[in-house]
């Protein structure tokens, strides 16, 4: 095997607290991996992109310190914050025009790092794409475990695949990134493209241990909004269920126009009033909502129209 290269890529905001932690004990796992010559890996060399994504603490100072302290730290900084999913793209792009194998891990090393060795093993086997995969989710909240599961569940039902218990801890080939890309989405849920991408695919398995310091960067209202962007940029389930939806209403409408028919027959009419309100509010809201999610996908199509940076990088260390 000819010299490999393996960058790990870290979107960082606000990380101060962690930041420096992290990189040396991700250094140290690289030269582990370097030194194991015996197993067929020889000759990797290996280096760390991290990405400041617009952090208002003294995250990019550290970039450069670490960068200062050792060559194979490389950084690069957005204007502002961009979110963590363009910050990946942005060091993924960056990272692939040198590297052979990309690995990709949350600053806070709440994923293990010492199951790295074992997915450049696999990378080595042949695998272009190793997920990382969480066997052991003790260390999250109860609300956080049983949202993710009902969020994973409703995606399966909406036919979209992803791999469960995965978020953005895998190590990928050269050419698997360069496939991932060439999908132009401005705005894209990671985890959810690259089942799509096809190649050969390992998982090593690991236990989420809790972050070390620093607070979680994903708020409910960012984890709403995340989760949400990942249904509506995955599949168009949902305006499919509003067809649904609408066609079960106008079967209903229909039956209540039987059975205003029949009242009225019946010299009843009167009696009609709270059916009546009852089928107004049900419609409305059916109309509501519908609107609501066409007009999601329309925003979506906006965005993509608009054809905008996913992110503008002020410097780059390297
Ligand atoms: N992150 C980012 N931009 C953001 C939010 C988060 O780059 O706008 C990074 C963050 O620094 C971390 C990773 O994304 O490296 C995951 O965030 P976090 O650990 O806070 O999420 P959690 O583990 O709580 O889901
Ligand atoms: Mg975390």
């Amino acid at each position: 095997m000819n010299t490999q290269k393996l960058t790990i890529v870290i979107p960082a905001y606000n990380e101060e607290e962690i930041l420096v932690n992290s990189v040396h004990r991700l250094i140290d796992i690289e030269d582990q991996i370097a030194a194991k010559e015996a197993q067929g890996l020889q000759g990797i060399r290996a280096d760390i992109l991290i990405v400041d994504d617009g952090s208002k603490d003294r995250t990019w100072e550290l970039v450069e310190q670490l960068h200062q302290e050792n060559s194979r730290v490389k950084g690069l900084r957005f204007s502002r914050n961009f979110g963590h999913q363009p910050a990946l793209i942005a060091g993924l792009n960056e990272a692939v025009k040198t590297a052979d194998m990309l690995v990709t891990i949350d600053a806070d090393l709440q994923d293990d790092p010492d199951k790295i060795p074992e997915m450049v093993e696999l990378y080595a086997g042949g695998d272009d794409i190793v997920y990382g995969v969480r066997n052991n989710r003790d260390s999250d909240s109860w609300f956080k475990r049983t949202t993710a599961q009902g969020y994973y569940r409703t995606l399966h039902m909406l036919g979209v695949e992803l791999v469960p218990n995965h978020a953005d801890f895998r190590l990928m080939s050269k050419r698997a990134v360069q496939t991932l890309l060439d999908y132009p989405e401005r705005n894209m849920f990671i985890r959810g493209i690259i089942p799509k991408l096809g190649f050969k695919t390992g998982r090593v398995e690991y236990k989420r241990t809790p972050r070390m310091a620093g607070e979680s960067k994903y708020p409910l209202k960012k984890m709403i909004a995340f989760a949400w962007d990942g249904i509506t940029s995955l599949t168009i389930a949902p305006v499919r269920l509003i067809l649904i939806l609408g066609t079960i209403a106008c079967l209903l409408a229909m039956g209540m126009v039987a059975y205003a028919v029949i009242l009225k027959i019946l010299g009843l009419t009167v009696h009609g009033w709270s059916s009546l309100m009852v089928s107004m509010w049900f419609m409305g809201g059916v109309q509501l909502i519908s609107l609501g999610v066409i007009g999601e996908y329309i925003g979506k199509l906006t965005t993509e129209v608009k054809d905008r940076p996913r992110y503008t990088i002020q410097t780059i260390l390297e």
